[in-house]
């Protein structure tokens, strides 16, 4: 049968070019990059080029840039680290209400921890007010994390807007940028962000390794004791393999960068226009221009999104209903809870994210698949009876 991948913003397959630099660094290139003999000193010597060329394509300089296993570990490092270094500044942390687990949970252990929380409310879009971040400002304020880009609906952050708004009051601004490391040009000479945060595996990278940007003069405790790695802030032998993948991995996303972000858009208009036409009651999520190139968002009244992945994933295709982290739990997301949407509507959503590797015959099989699906279902659902008997 077809096999239809539409989950790249859960993670994306390692590129075979990503993967050809990474396997010399698991056999003959093993060394470890703290050791002085020559295998030791290449594997450090590659390590470093490889920071060098991701904080080329960022434009920062690679003492900003550290190593993490993944963007969660960068999340967290950034706004527990900046609480605990800022805490005799004051106890109050900015964010909003539709950030990535990893950056929620660490606000709510932070609020057992004392520290006073705004979670900020985001539009119909959701999109996040700069208005609201400065009312929100208190003398207290230590820190604002905003992240980027929505990794469930795909909205683009205002994070210039905010971030100015941060300078300005001298608050440590911090976004997670995972979503929009190789899907939107990132300059960090010109953006207004003391912190940002990565991972390689949504940039058809490997698991298992990202990074913290982290800007000069920005004082952040260690994360791990041990050993001298990452200048001493988080000690452990060096994921070199996975450090050079994701550098080759952030090469490819920024050289074909133009071409990979307009083929995107354009399968992406054409599935969400397709998907309108054919399959009433449906709305998309998130803004139609403010949004990540491969991000499909849709709402089906009436019927369960559990039902249509499990419906989708019979013909081949995958696809989710939330978020990854979300899904087996039969609340609806935060993110479509905070958007406004009731519970009938957000419990039928399904979120279709493409990538490089889909086609347009990828695209054609959805469109052909999908609609006779959500009508099966919705002829199943009393809720879609009652709704039709009512007219
Ligand atoms: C995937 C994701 C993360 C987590 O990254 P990991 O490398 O899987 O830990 C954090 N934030 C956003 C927005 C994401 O999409």
């Amino acid at each position: 049968m077809r096999q239809v991948y539409m989950d790249y913003s859960a993670t994306t397959p390692v590129k075979e070019e990503v993967l050809q630099e990474m396997i010399p660094y698991f056999t003959e290139k093993f060394g470890n990059a703290s050791s002085i003999y020559s295998t030791g000193r290449q594997a450090k010597h590659e390590m470093d080029a490889a920071r060098k060329r991701i904080t080329d394509r960022l434009h920062c300089a690679p003492e900003e840039l550290y190593f993490t296993s993944g963007g969660s570990e960068a999340d967290n490092w950034a706004i527990k680290g900046i609480a605990k270094a800022r805490r005799s500044k004051g106890n109050h942390i900015i964010t909003s209400k539709i950030e990535h687990h990893a950056v929620l949970h660490v606000c709510e252990t932070l609020e057992k921890e004392g520290f006073d929380v705004t979670y900020l409310d985001v539009d119909a879009k959701g999109f996040v007010d700069p208005k609201a971040v400065e009312a929100a400002i208190t003398d207290q304020t230590i820190l604002i994390t905003v992240m980027y880009i929505n990794n469930e609906i795909g909205t683009i952050e205002p994070i210039v807007e905010i971030g100015e708004i941060a300078r300005k009051h001298q608050i440590v601004f911090h976004t997670d940028a995972v979503q929009a490391l190789g899907n939107l040009p990132i300059d960090l000479s010109q953006l207004p962000v003391d912190l940002m945060s990565f991972s390689a595996h949504k940039v058809y990278g490997p698991k298992g390794v990202g990074a913290l940007y982290v800007r000069k003069g920005i004082r952040l405790p260690n994360l791990i004791e041990g050993g001298a790695q990452e200048r001493r802030r988080r000690a452990g032998t060096e994921n070199v393999a996975g450090i050079v993948g994701f550098a080759k991995a952030v090469d490819l996303a920024y050289d074909h960068f133009d071409e990979h972000v307009e083929r995107l858009i354009a399968m992406r208009e054409r599935l969400i226009e397709g998907l309108l036409d054919s399959i009433p009651d449906t709305r998309v999520s998130g803004d139609r221009k403010q949004r990540h190139p491969g991000n499909v968002h849709v709402c089906f009244k009436y019927i369960e999104g559990e039902s249509i992945l499990l419906s989708l994933d019979m013909m081949g295709i995958a696809g989710s209903s939330g978020s990854a982290c979300t899904s087996g739990s039969l609340d609806p997301s935060h993110v479509l809870m905070a958007i406004g949407l009731g519970h009938d509507i957000a419990h039928g959503s399904l979120r279709l994210t493409i990538g490089d590797f889909t086609t347009e015959d990828d695209i054609d099989y959805v469109l052909e698949q999908l609609p006779p699906i959500i009508d099966r279902l919705r002829r199943m659902s009393p809720l879609y009876e009652q709704a039709k008997g009512a007219e």
